[in-house]
């Protein structure tokens, strides 16, 4: 089995990696938080890596971190970055939640050096990295290096969607994830006058669940983190925050007219700015209203450790 590389191992990347071992293939992985690599190496096995030098049996290199300017950092410059121990034809597989534009750039470095780079965002959560049935976008200009990196892929996504050209997979994500965020605000917004005019948020989600109203955060978000005062889906709000601000960022270069997007880009990064970087993305109604949106039966509930 080929051996891959695997960097950043945090909620989303530690079950990613996991799954590749437990699909017999070898890793070296590494987490800027050696704790967390060596738990990792411990409990499902691997290699560690301390430096560069250590990628060099990696044909394909995954990468899951925060953002693209930590992805280029790590694959080019910290200790001499990864891609100077990756032999020419190594293909960078970047999962991360980046900026398409940094994803060219890098995708330009790269090349210089032999190495192919492929973007391959991912969204499903926690739930879909566990249980390998994550959605895949998926952009490259090399099919040749996509082909290479598809049987990774195939253990990591149950959906495969071939977005386009270099970068495009990261477009694609931060424009759903615009979509996630603008819902997300509209639902919170409803849920806030609702409750001012009398309504309980209970109530409210058992309507709009049924009629057209309904989205992945009535019926999950709210519905099962918010008003059950868990706030516990793992997807901190800085991460959403910056995929609002990247799809921004897009909207703008786009020249369209786009108000939506500027103004949801503006309510996430406050949310972010008022509450730090510590919290989950479901809280986010908390930095923009004094309003409790928990139902007190399920808040007595989860103390009981229900
Ligand atoms: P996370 O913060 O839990 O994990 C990031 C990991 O990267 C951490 O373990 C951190 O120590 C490590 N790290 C940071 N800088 C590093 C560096 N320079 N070198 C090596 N390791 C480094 O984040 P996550 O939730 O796993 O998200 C990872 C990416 O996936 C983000 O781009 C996010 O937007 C995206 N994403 C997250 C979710 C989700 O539900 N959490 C869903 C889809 C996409």
């Amino acid at each position: 089995m080929s051996v891959v590389g695997f960097v950043g191992l945090g909620n989303m990347g530690r079950p990613m990696a996991r799954n590749l071992r437990r699909a017999d293939f070898e890793v070296v992985v590494f987490d800027v938080d050696t704790d967390v690599s060596a738990a990792f190496a411990d409990e499902f096995g691997g290699t560690v890596a301390v430096g560069p030098a250590d990628f060099a049996p990696a044909e394909i290199v995954v990468t899951m971190l925060p953002d693209g300017k930590v992805v280029a950092d790590a694959i080019l410059e910290a200790d001499g970055g990864i891609a100077s121990g990756l032999v020419a034809g190594a293909v960078v597989v970047d999962m991360s939640s980046s900026n398409p534009l940094d994803t060219r750039k890098l995708g330009d470095a790269l090349a210089e050096r032999g190495i192919g780079l492929v973007d391959a965002p991912v969204s499903g959560g926690i739930a879909g990295a566990d249980s390998g049935e994550l959605t895949l976008m998926v952009g490259g200009d090399d099919a040749a290096a996509i082909e290479r990196v598809r049987p990774v892929l195939e253990v990591l996504g149950g959906r495969i969607v071939l977005t386009g050209p270099l970068g495009s997979g990261h477009a694609m994500k931060a424009l759903n994830n615009f979509c996630g965020a603008a819902s997300y605000a509209a639902t919170a917004e409803a849920l806030a006058i609702g409750q001012r005019f009398g309504l309980s948020a209970e109530v409210m989600l058992a309507v709009l669940n049924t009629s057209t109203g309904r989205s992945f955060n009535t019926e999950v978000v709210f519905a099962h983190e918010v008003v059950t005062g868990r706030y516990g889906t793992n997807f901190a709000l800085p991460l959403l925050a910056k995929d609002v601000g990247i799809a921004a960022s897009l909207a703008e270069s786009s020249g369209l007219e786009t108000p939506v997007v500027g103004l949801v880009a503006q309510r996430w990064a406050q949310a972010r700015d008022a509450l730090g970087p510590a919290r989950d993305h479901s809280e986010a109604h908390k930095a923009w209203w004094d309003v409790v949106l928990t139902s007190p039966a399920a808040a007595g509930s989860a103390a009981d450790g229900g």
